[in-house]
């Protein structure tokens, strides 16, 4: 329980592209328009990104981190 509030803590859902991790609606390139789908560039197609908490506690606790992390991926 104590470590799946602390994971999502950690991170939370883009804002750019509500978690599909591509870029929403077609954009300009160079005059010309495209809609070929394309990593967004914030989250780098994560879906996610760090909260403030979660940048601060990934650089201190990042081996720990990646073991609890492991270890509810495993639960699921
Ligand atoms: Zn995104």
């Amino acid at each position: 329980m104590i470590k799946q509030m602390l994971i999502s803590d950690l991170k939370k859902t883009c804002e750019n592209c509500q978690g599909s991790g591509f870029e929403a609606g077609l954009q300009e390139w160079g005059g010309i328009q495209t809609n070929l789908s394309k990593s967004c560039r914030i989250c780098l197609g994560r879906g996610f990104n760090f909260t403030d908490l979660g940048k601060k506690l990934w650089d201190l606790y990042l081996p720990k981190l990646r073991e609890l992390i492991r270890e509810e991926i495993l639960k699921n």
